[in-house]
């Protein structure tokens, strides 16, 4: 099959072919023609190409781009994903650490930082164990 510049290209030779007077008003019509189909396939191909690099660019950041993901998502590929998460700034070490919100059942949790046992105190009155000191 014959692209675009070629099927030009193959039409200016049929036109010159012809052997057409050049000085004939509806020949300089069609010479006219035939050069912004020359100008417009060159373009075309031109965009064809550039078209081609950029999908190949647009592939490798996509697969960049899936192996970023693999990383990040590889740590909760075992967790039950889609359970809400909190974030948890360890009073003990000071990391931010994440949680599933189902930990809040339990009466403390371990940050997977420093290994620190981290309660929720939620309730008030644990406020005067603090002011005993
Ligand atoms: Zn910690």
């Amino acid at each position: 099959m014959m692209n675009i510049t070629e099927k030009v290209a193959y039409l200016k030779g049929l036109v010159e072919g012809l052997k057409l007077d050049e000085k004939d008003d509806t020949v300089k019509v069609i010479n006219a023609i035939i050069d912004v189909l020359d100008d417009m396939a060159l373009t075309v191909a031109d965009l064809d190409d550039e078209v081609e690099l950029i999908g190949a660019q647009l592939d490798e950041v996509d697969d960049d781009l899936a192996s970023l993901e693999d990383d990040f998502y590889e740590d909760w590929e075992d967790e039950d994903y889609g359970e809400e998460m909190f974030e948890v700034v360890c009073p003990a070490c000071g990391e931010t650490v994440y949680f599933e919100d189902s930990a809040l059942d339990d009466d403390y949790v371990v940050c997977p930082a420093c290994g620190e046992k981290l309660e929720f105190d939620f309730e008030l009155d644990d406020d005067d164990e603090a002011k005993d000191e």
